[in-house]
């Protein structure tokens, strides 16, 4: 019998900007409910990838499958009407709204829904539920009424995860979720994707290599572009040209 598709699989993705060859033949292959790793140093192409697999930046080359769906030629929100959902290196969130209101809005775009539409169609009492629901399992219960930009930047990252959780998304996408916020909130971070379900797939693009050792379960490293190693993160990290070009150890 045939394997199950990949949730994610990325097959020879290449992307240029005029002369550069930011993303060079990367293949990735996450498997359901992979917590799977990019990492490699500033430039490496990293969020290029990110962007090519979501379809924000055109490929020149290669294929992106879903579950085995090839979605090579549809653009950002056919995509990400299949399942794939991200989230950004700088926060995109709306500070002037509450972080229930804010999942609110994300629920509701999945569903076609107009905001202002939603108390007249009866919908609001669900859509609130299920923000709340959203909020409660990333440990923001608290935070429900508060407006967003007056969280503390690591709820602000967290709020990032949960409107890319409304979109009910089957893989994960995550650039540098924990940069700019303290080591100790970082960890935390990580617990709250540690406790997603195992349907959602998981892959995110984290310098500290301690949170990569304790959260990934594989990890892939690039470097100028290209695929340098791929592997459990005790592999990588043992692997002579990646401590060359990353660790610098
Ligand atoms: P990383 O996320 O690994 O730090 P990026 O994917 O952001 O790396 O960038 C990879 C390379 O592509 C860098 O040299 C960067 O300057 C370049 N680059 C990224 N986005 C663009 C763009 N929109 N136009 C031109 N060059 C870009
Ligand atoms: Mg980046």
């Amino acid at each position: 019998a045939a394997r199950a598709a990949e949730a994610l699989a990325v097959e020879r993705v290449s992307v240029s900007f005029g002369e550069l060859k930011a993303v060079r033949e990367v293949s990735l292959r996450l498997p359901q409910g992979a917590r799977h790793a990019l990492i490699g140093p500033n430039g490496a192409g990293k969020s290029t990838l990110v962007g090519a697999i979501t379809g924000a930046v055109s490929a020149s080359g290669g294929r992106v499958l879903l579950n085995g769906e090839d979605l090579t030629r549809l653009g950002i929100s056919a995509r990400a009407r299949r399942g794939l959902a991200r989230t950004f290196q700088i926060t995109s969130l709306f500070p002037e709204m509450t972080a229930i209101d804010s999942v609110a809005l994300a629920i509701a775009e999945r569903e076609g829904l107009t905001w202002r539409f939603l108390a007249p169609l009866g919908s609001r009492a669900a859509v609130m539920d299920e923000a709340r629901e959203i909020l409660e399992e990333l440990g923001l219960a608290d935070l429900l009424g508060r407006v967003v930009g007056e969280l503390a930047y690591g709820h602000q990252r967290v709020m990032e995860i949960a409107i890319a959780l409304a979109s009910r998304p089957r893989v994960l996408l995550l650039d540098e979720p924990a940069a700019g916020i303290p080591a100790g909130e970082s960890q935390r971070l990580f617990e709250v994707l540690e406790r997603l379900s195992r349907d959602v797939t998981v892959l995110f693009i984290e310098h500290d290599m301690h949170l990569v050792r304790r959260f990934a379960r594989r990890v892939t490293v690039l470097a100028a572009g290209q695929v340098l190693a791929e592997g459990t993160p005790a592999e990588v990290a043992a692997d002579a040209g990646v401590r060359d070009a990353y660790l610098g150890t």
